[in-house]
């Protein structure tokens, strides 16, 4: 089982290996390819819904430029969106999966593909210490349900207990 482990542990480096294979391709495909249709979902178009799979795997930094093709450099573009840095439009990839436009007009819009499992959300926090003494508590639970701090109901009705044999002995003798 050790040896189980440290292979996982030695080989843990192998899935991100894959998608750095080539990165002076002129095309992203294989693992690196499925991973930003995955990662992204759609055309990273500002507000477009065309999905991955149907765009172009465009690199950010353009090929020709010395754009790499890795998973920072490379996103789903459409047909409409893809041509549009040649239209006056910047693109930049701060990092892997986020997208920032800059119009002509100097807009900037952000696009990143919706996660494929949503984050989860903050834990509740923690109870305020409180400052009630026991008093407080016995009387504002006594306003809210009284029944559950009365002492338990006792049985009245039962039956004297029989007589200790003391008492027999101190009745009068039996007559012989
Ligand atoms: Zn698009």
């Amino acid at each position: 089982m050790l040896a189980e482990i440290a292979a996982a542990w030695a080989g843990r480096d192998r899935p991100r290996r894959r998608l750095a294979a080539d990165p002076e391709a002129r095309f992203a495909r294989g693992p690196l390819a499925e991973h930003v249709r995955i990662r992204d979902r759609n055309c990273v178009g500002p507000g477009c819904t065309r999905p991955a799979r149907r765009s172009d795997l465009d690199h950010t930094r353009e090929h020709s430029r010395g754009g790499r093709t890795l998973a920072a450099n490379i996103g789903p573009g459409c047909k409409r969106h893809h041509p549009d840095k040649d239209r006056g439009w910047t693109l930049d990839q701060p990092e892997p999966g986020l997208f920032v436009w800059v119009s002509p007009l100097g807009r900037t819009y952000r696009t990143r593909g919706e996660p494929v499992r949503p984050e989860l959300p903050d834990p509740d926090p923690a109870p305020e210490v409180s400052e009630e003494s026991a008093a407080q508590l016995d009387r504002r639970l006594r306003r809210w349900e009284r029944s559950i701090l009365e002492p338990p109901v006792t049985e009245t009705s039962r039956p004297p207990p029989p007589p200790a044999p003391e008492q027999l002995r101190d009745e009068e003798p039996p007559p012989f």
